[in-house]
């Protein structure tokens, strides 16, 4: 049976997940899995939706994770809302909310991380040095926590998607991997836990990220298919558009991330943007449609 928004069980402890996981896994049920860093919106609530369509005891993390962080970015003052985000969970359907403590998850020294490959090399990697190596670090010890039969992550962080699914390819993990659409506000803005950081001139000004990418996807339909082209058509969106730096603007394969010369029409725009001090990112598939 599925929860009814009453009955989510709140675990701080990886002893106490796992003892909610055995219970629910002796009483027949396959497990979902939703990571996340909480400050939830619709765009996590949709994933929960889809974990529980194939699965049936679904389990959510939030947990900000250090490692990920670069000393200069927003750890301290990353959002975090916990009794919104308890209420949204048990809302949403939510089994089991994992909320650790960082000492839980990174008691004392760590002699072992996950290092990412090339995949990671360019991209979200080259302009947050370590960033990968602490998401599959944490990803491959929920996993090894909560040992889901499925788990489902957002399109929105395509080069994290791409990451963890070689990851589980490559270390053989036994789950599998659901990778779920973007969900947007209506004018198109990607749904970000960072966009609560944006003024109202910086939120006009972040549309320009979903603009450039529908230019592409535009273009690409009118018949443009040289890379370069296509990368240009999204930049001169972005040079129009007040405080916002772009941070780097690419069609590349949505599997490798690579930029090469034949596009088609699963290649994926990829963009990356400073608004304000905000730094948001957003992709879309070039010959897609506008879901997403
Ligand atoms: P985060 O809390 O930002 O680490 O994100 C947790 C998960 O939610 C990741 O798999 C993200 O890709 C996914 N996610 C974040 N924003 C969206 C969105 N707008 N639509 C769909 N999934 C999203």
């Amino acid at each position: 049976m599925q929860n009814t928004a009453t009955d989510m069980v709140v675990a701080t402890t990886i002893t106490g997940v796992r003892e909610s996981v055995a219970n629910a896994r002796a009483m027949g049920s396959t497990i979902g899995f939703v990571p996340t860093m909480g400050a939830l919106h619709k765009g996590h609530l949709s994933l929960v939706e889809r974990a529980r369509k194939e699965s049936s005891f679904t389990v959510m993390s939030i947990f900000v994770n250090p490692l990920q962080f670069a000393p200069t970015e927003d750890l301290a003052k990353y959002p975090r809302p916990v009794e919104d985000d308890e209420r949204m969970a048990r809302e949403s359907g939510v089994d089991l909310l994992f909320r650790p403590a960082v000492e839980d998850m990174y008691p004392g020294k760590r002699e072992v991380t996950v290092a990412a490959g090339e995949i990671a090399s360019e991209w979200e990697g080259s302009s947050r040095p370590g960033h990968f190596d602490g998401v599959l670090t944490v990803v491959a010890k929920l996993f090894n926590i909560v040992q889901p039969d499925i788990t489902v992550f957002g399109r929105k962080d395509l080069q994290q998607a791409a990451l963890v699914a070689a990851m589980i390819h490559d270390l053989n993990m036994p789950v599998r991997m659901i990778i779920a659409p973007i969900v947007r506000e209506g004018d198109g803005l990607a749904l970000s836990s960072r966009n609560r950081y944006l003024s109202d001139d910086d939120r006009r000004s972040a549309l320009s990220l979903h603009s450039a990418l529908q230019e592409i996807r535009r273009a690409f339909a009118r018949g443009v298919t040289s890379t370069v082209e296509l990368e240009q058509i999204g930049r001169s969106v972005h040079d129009l558009t007040p405080n916002v730096r772009l941070d780097y603007l690419a069609v590349v394969s949505p599997t490798s991330l690579a930029r090469n010369d034949d596009v088609s029409k699963t290649s994926a725009a990829i963009v990356a943007a400073r608004v304000g001090s905000t730094r948001l990112i957003d992709n879309m598939t070039i010959g897609g449609d506008d879901e997403d």
